[in-house]
């Protein structure tokens, strides 16, 4: 009987807190509307079960780095383009919202290892014949090192048990050593030497797992290993991508969010207000519109910066009056995608008939990282001569183009700031919790630059501003007040009492 009238006043308590909190509405700024902004959104409004005020603000479009560009007669991905089937969160969001797969339309593609001098290796249209082709060049290892990032990269998977079941964590330290404690080790080690300390001969490592890393991330084989080997489990079977383009996750995800507000203007200041009382918001963002024609502030409990913070990024943002400064050391790889509308010359490669993806695994020499045929974002043919993507890490100069391609209908650049520049050794500093309620999402891609991983990040992100939210407020709710004082601006703000 005692121990039911104890569960009873419990309970009691607990509705009334929930009430409590139930009434509360944090205002929350994202910044970025890309996949991060998109899915941190995402999760903190089923936390709060909607119970929240967001506004997004993004200086550009939605999307960010999910971007098509109109060449020849359709839309291609003009940035992330590649999606693995293991990416659970890209693939929740396409079912949540409707959308669909779309699926590379030529099974087999011949493609190639290209050092400038000749092709170290060349695939064949026989599968068969590719894969003894390939045993011969690298021996049986290629089979052993699938197997060993699949064993490696798998253990990543826990992260979505983690986050199911509410844990969360405020740096790249704390998350990896949460998920498996040898992935410290592959931050602090580059791919190369992980790879040879594996048993991997040089000349694997010099073609096969340069010419991936090239291709993925613009970047040499001394990248930290974590990445390079996210680079490597990328290359397998089912990959695939959103129809009508990646960009569309985004987009569903924030405009379908009724507790968004979407403001099409650049946050230059983000100020913590030191004198705030607990209640009031601490954060001050000044921001201009588009057109910069308009200069306003507002304030927050909680700011999401969605959006890579290195010194080199097109809208850096100020921070003012916090307790200690804050650093985002490193930068940002640029890449070149360059879309051409034309005929490949197979000369031009000393080849004499072309192939449907070229890597580089001499970029240095070679000039383009790669070189690949693409199908548009909604799977329609494209008429007359294919569309070829190419990056490099330099500008394509005319006569390069007209070097490669005969029959030059077509030609647009989109320069990325593209992912960070890895070293060999990731630094430990890089924090999703950045001050109280200050947090940055984009932490994560000194992990690894990827979609499903800013939408991990976004997840984090979320579950960390809500605890924090729920920690803070729920103190000061159960604070004793006298029964008929004044209510503290607290309870005004929040009709909590
Ligand atoms: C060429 C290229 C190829 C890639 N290929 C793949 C791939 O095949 N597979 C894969 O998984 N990933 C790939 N990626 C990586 C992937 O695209 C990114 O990791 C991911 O899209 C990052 O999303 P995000 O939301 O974290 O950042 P972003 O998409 O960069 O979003 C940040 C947003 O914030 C906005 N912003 C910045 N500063 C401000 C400010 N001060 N005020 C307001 N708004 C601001 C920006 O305009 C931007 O829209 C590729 C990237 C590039 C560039």
């Amino acid at each position: 009987m005692r121990k039911r009238i104890v569960l009873l006043i419990f309970g009691l308590l607990t509705l009334e807190h929930a009430i409590c909190l139930d009434t509360r509405t944090p205002h929350v700024a994202v910044v970025g509307g890309g996949i991060g902004g998109a899915s941190a959104s995402h999760f903190l409004t089923e936390l709060t079960k909607g119970n929240l005020a967001i506004d997004l603000y993004e200086a550009k479009r939605i999307g960010g780095r999910l971007a098509t560009v109109k060449i020849g007669d359709n839309e291609h991905e003009a940035g992330g383009s590649i999606l693995h089937p293991m990416n659970m969160y890209m693939q929740r969001f396409v079912k949540l919202l409707g959308l669909e797969h779309n699926l590379p339309t030529q099974d087999t593609q011949m493609f190639g290892i290209w050092d400038k001098d000749r092709f170290v290796y060349k695939s064949d249209s026989w599968t068969i014949v590719s894969l003894i082709k390939l045993v011969y060049r690298y021996g049986f290892q290629v089979f052993k090192l699938n197997r060993d990032i699949r064993d490696i990269i798998g253990h990543f998977e826990k992260i979505y048990e983690l986050q199911d079941a509410g844990k969360s964590f405020e740096n790249i330290t704390a998350l990896m050593s949460a998920i498996n404690e040898e992935f410290l080790n592959c931050l602090q080690t580059s791919l190369k030497d992980r790879l040879l300390h594996m048993g991997y001969s040089r000349r694997l490592i010099d073609e096969l797992a340069e010419a991936v890393v090239v291709v993925n991330y613009g970047q040499d084989i001394d990248v930290q290993s974590f990445t390079g080997l996210v680079s490597l489990a990328g290359t397998g079977a089912d990959l695939w991508s959103v129809k009508g383009g990646n960009k569309r996750v985004p987009e569903g995800l924030i405009h379908g969010n009724k507790n968004i507000n979407v403001m099409s203007g650049r946050v230059r200041k983000i100020r913590y207000i030191a004198e705030s009382s607990d209640n009031a918001r601490q954060y001050e963002l000044t921001y201009t519109s588009k057109d910069n024609t308009y200069l306003t502030t507002a304030k927050y409990d909680i700011v999401i910066i969605a959006a890579p913070l290195t010194s080199d990024q097109e809208f850096p943002i100020e921070f003012a009056d916090f307790p200690k400064d804050l650093e985002f050391p490193g930068s940002y790889q640029t890449t070149h995608a360059t879309f051409v509308k034309a005929d490949v010359k197979p000369k031009y490669f000393g080849l004499r008939q072309s192939l449907d993806f070229i890597l580089s695994c001499n970029p240095n020499k070679t000039i383009i990282s790669s070189l690949g045929k693409v199908d548009s974002v909604d799977g329609s043919d494209e008429v007359g001569s294919p569309i070829w993507k190419i990056f490099s890490r330099k500008p394509l100069e005319t006569g390069l183009v007209h070097g490669i391609f005969s029959n030059v209908i077509e030609k647009t650049t989109v320069v990325w700031k593209a992912y960070p520049h890895y070293l060999s050794n990731t630094t430990t500093r890089h924090s999703f919790k950045l001050h109280d309620a200050l947090y940055h999402i984009n932490a994560i891609e000194w992990v690894a630059s990827a979609m499903e991983m800013s939408a991990i990040g976004g997840r984090n992100v979320a579950i960390l501003a809500y605890d924090d939210f729920l920690r803070k407020n729920s103190l000061v709710s159960h604070r004793e007040t006298p029964k008929d004082g004044p209510k503290t601006p607290f309870e005004e703000l929040y009709h909590c009492r």
